[in-house]
């Protein structure tokens, strides 16, 4: 995608490092065709070397590259795939962005609703990471959605608010996409204005939009970004040409033309719709008909079904200002065969996405599930060993106090009992220890179990650890089998002055005395 979101974190390979750069400067440029190719590429040699962020960075930009290019459903798919592999890697700013390219994408595909919630989670997302041009380029998406939903008086402060978050000469080609959309909320202001019969007003959004258009114009050019400055090169035509000033407006094509570099779909699209337009309004009718006719093509040979719907409609308008009412019944036939199609269109892709999010549900809670598996023993429930020193770890610095348990003799319960009931035990010592609230228990293997207590003495900790073997002692154990007993003995240690492996040492040793003064047993040092 675009502007300077790339410099971290990086991925392992210096190589693929590379790429991902290359990628985005072409994406700074406006070199979508490339990028592209070059994403797709790095897309692959991520997936063989098995780096999963270079991955995540390829979906990132595939996405980004259709959405310029005008590919939205490939690209649906890259940002989905991209949110994903960001939530596996927990990155929340690779998040932030993989869902405001989806917000955008899914505009462009018609599904506003579903942009809407997409750009929300995407803003939440990257305000609670600390780019601040991540933070511009989800507030920037979020106001396309208020945009496409005609919200223009809430569009409009938060893309000044997005050109705020960045710093004089941060991210140009970002700047100059938020500057497009922010003219472009003028006009639809002005639009509104005009509407409610207030035609000064109107004339001053106007205005306004030209002059912040202008602004676009010279930050994409200033930073390269073709794109970016075609886009705005043809909203500015659009803008002026809405004013009557007819010259302006073409002064503007005929820069686009001049610009050097690939031109995706929907650039060359939106140029020629534009050029109609112009062409209409200076009522030079038959090269406007020219115009719409190439774009209509291109629309069939894409099986776009949006763009035919458009260009149908633009024919038939110009044949209308022709005077040729047959061509125009024609033309507006063909709009509303199109129109019609791009409603099923839309269906279909509201069903593949919300195909998509489910599956995402589905591996995120995947993920909570393993996650949750790794940390817990499947037996008890409980807290693992690898919690348990995850734990320790956090307690650097804290005064705590450990205990380790054994249950006494419970080789003799699995003799005895089975083992069946023998898991019944455990299972059980799991409970009353959970519901002992002065102390965090952990099922280190066996029948063997850490204690900790937080910030607690070893008095304190004593007279817990004392209560929890005697709610061993004391449960009604028949209830498991007639004629169970089960007693645990305890060995708890201070964690003053001792190293992690130390203070372990310690309570078992603790534990061993215990033992061997007959369990049942608290051993306190
Ligand atoms: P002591 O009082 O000295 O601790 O004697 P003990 O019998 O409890 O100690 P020992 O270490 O000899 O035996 C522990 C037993 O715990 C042996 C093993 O079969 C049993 N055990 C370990 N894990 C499980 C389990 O998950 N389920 C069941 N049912 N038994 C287990
Ligand atoms: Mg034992
Ligand atoms: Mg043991």
């Amino acid at each position: 995608m675009k502007h300077d979101l790339s410099t971290e974190p990086p991925v392992a390979d210096r190589s693929l490092a590379r790429l991902v750069d290359r990628c985005w400067a072409m994406g700074n440029t406006g070199n979508c065709q490339s990028g592209l190719v070059a994403a797709g590429l790095l897309s692959r040699l991520a997936d063989i070397a098995g780096d999963d962020r270079a991955a995540a960075e390829a979906s990132s930009q595939i996405a980004w590259f259709c959405l310029q290019l005008g590919l939205p459903d490939r690209g649906h798919d890259a940002a989905i795939a991209a949110k994903r592999a960001w939530v596996k890697l927990r990155d929340i700013r690779g998040q932030a962005i993989a869902s405001s390219i989806l917000s955008w994408l899914l505009v462009e595909m018609g599904l506003v609703d579903e942009a809407f919630i997409e750009a929300a989670h995407g803003l939440d997302l990257a305000e609670r990471q600390g780019h601040r041009d991540v933070l511009a380029f989800a507030r920037n998406a979020k106001a396309v959605t208020y945009l496409y939903c005609r919200q223009d008086h809430l569009a409009l402060p938060l893309l000044e608010e997005a050109l705020e978050t960045l710093r004089p000469g941060e991210a140009p080609s970002l700047r100059s996409l938020v500057l497009t959309n922010l003219a472009y909320s003028q006009v639809s202001l002005a639009e509104a204005a005009e509407l409610a019969g207030d035609t000064a007003a109107g004339h001053a959004w106007r205005i306004k939009a030209i002059a912040t258009n202008n602004l676009a114009i010279a930050t994409a050019s200033g930073c390269g970004d073709l794109w970016n400055l075609r886009t705005a090169l043809c909203n500015g035509a659009e803008y002026h040409v809405c004013l009557g000033e007819i010259g302006l407006g073409e002064h503007y094509l005929d820069r686009w033309l001049q610009l050097p570099g690939d031109i995706g779909l929907r650039s060359r699209i939106h140029y020629l719709y534009t050029r109609g337009e112009l062409l209409t309004k200076a009522d030079r009718l038959h090269e406007a008909l020219a115009v719409c006719q190439t774009a209509a093509d291109l629309a069939e040979n894409h099986k776009q079904a949006d763009h035919k719907a458009n260009t149908s409609r633009r024919l038939a308008e110009v044949f209308e200002a022709l005077g040729d009412h047959e061509a125009a019944l024609r033309h507006y036939k063909r709009f509303h065969a199109a129109f019609e199609a791009q409603m099923g269109e839309t269906t279909r892709r509201r069903a593949q996405h919300v195909e998509s999010t489910l599956e995402n549900e589905k591996l995120r809670d995947e993920a909570t599930t393993l996650r949750f598996q790794a940390q817990h023993d499947v037996l008890t429930g409980l807290p693992n060993r690898r919690s348990f020193e995850a734990a320790l770890l956090k307690l650097e610095d804290t005064q705590f106090c450990l205990a380790i348990l054994d249950l006494d003799r419970f080789k003799a319960v699995n003799d005895n009992h089975s083992h069946v009931v023998g898991d019944a035990v455990l299972r059980k010592t799991a409970e009353i220890l959970a519901q002992c609230g002065a102390l965090t228990a952990f099922r280190l293997g066996g029948e063997e179990f850490a204690l900790l207590f937080v910030d607690q003495s070893l008095a304190e900790a004593s007279v817990e650890a004392e209560e929890a073997r005697l709610k061993i002692a004391e449960c009604d154990w028949a209830v498991l089998s007639p004629g169970l007993a089960v007693t645990a003995s305890i060995g708890l240690a201070c964690s003053t002055s001792n190293t992690f492996p130390k203070l372990i040492e310690a309570a078992d040793r603790l534990l061993y005395r215990a033992k061997a003064e007959g369990r049942n047993k608290l051993v306190a040092g």
